[in-house]
């Protein structure tokens, strides 16, 4: 099988009941790994429960491109698609396809890379997946997507009652990339009792929390090529948008600093780290 055998998704079902997981690949079409795992993990014998693997942005992974029309990874909120002109997108029509599937699974995985050449693999889910996501092997989890930055298919699994989780599997150029997304669907589905395997558990990640999206007012330009979780100390400069300049909140972390040559793009995010999962199990609100 080749990725393309997934522009429509692929089921199949163990030979006893269990969960429904849906797995996504290249939602962003210039993030192989994705994509490229799919025929791997669709070949894994199934203990039970159902496994649906289906290619995000099958256009848009031709093409080598983030996207055609606009970012399918927002397109899952109606709220960031407002316009006719948006409704008309090729992303749009395909967040609809999408959405039909993720209605009809349970925990949904979606396997993206980032473009920081230094990233390491990071989850991204709310509460309702750490419990699936402490155990993954992956040391960092960022949660607070849902509220900043709206819209992914794991925004719109969870507003659904499914529990949605994003693995960055490290640099969107590296090889090795294809790597991780394996091993971490391989997790998920262990930890399901889907598959017979056993994951290297990490045993106290660190979660982080999302506070802030800046979205560029007219061209932002990054003071530093910052790598994903790159530290910074409250008011450093973080880069100049126009003749502005652009500083931290408060002590925290960076993820997915870009430069924007034109307004409204997403530029950064910043997280504080919250806890590592053992303090939060120690707390009463935990
Ligand atoms: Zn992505």
């Amino acid at each position: 099988m080749k990725p393309e055998d997934f522009m429509t998704p692929k089921t199949k079902k163990g030979p006893i009941s269990g969960p429904r997981v849906l797995i996504l690949g290249s939602v962003h079409g210039n993030e192989p790994c994705g994509a490229n795992v799919l025929p791997d993990i669709f070949a894994l014998p199934l203990l039970r429960g159902t496994l649906t693997c289906v290619l995000g942005n099958p256009a848009a992974f031709r093409a080598n491109k983030r996207f055609l029309d606009t970012d399918l990874n927002r397109m899952f909120d109606e709220r960031n698609c407002p316009t006719s002109q948006e409704q008309n997108s090729r992303e749009y029509q395909r967040a609809q396809e999408l959405k039909n599937y993720i209605d009809h699974t349970d925990i949904v995985l979606d396997l993206h890379a980032s473009t920081s050449k230094t990233s390491e693999p990071f989850l991204i889910c709310e509460s309702n997946g750490y419990a699936l996501a402490t155990k993954m092997g992956i040391a960092k989890i960022v949660s607070g997507f849902d509220v900043i930055q709206p819209g992914g298919t794991d925004w719109y699994a969870n507003k659904t009652g499914k529990v949605g989780l994003c693995l960055e599997s490290g640099f969107l150029g590296d090889p090795f990339s294809t790597v991780r997304a394996f091993e971490g669907a391989r997790a998920l589905l262990s930890l399901l009792g889907m598959i017979e395997y056993e994951p290297i558990a990490i045993p106290d990640p660190m979660i982080y929390s999302l506070v802030w999206q800046y979205t560029s007012q007219r061209s932002f330009i990054p003071q530093n090529p910052f790598a994903d979780f790159a530290f910074v100390e409250d008011k450093d400069v973080i880069g100049r948008d126009g003749d502005v300049t652009i500083t931290a909140p408060a002590d925290g972390f960076l993820l997915f600093t870009r430069p924007c040559e034109a307004p409204n793009q997403e530029a950064f995010v910043f997280a504080r780290s919250l806890a590592n999962i053992a303090s939060l199990r120690e707390s009463p609100q935990g």
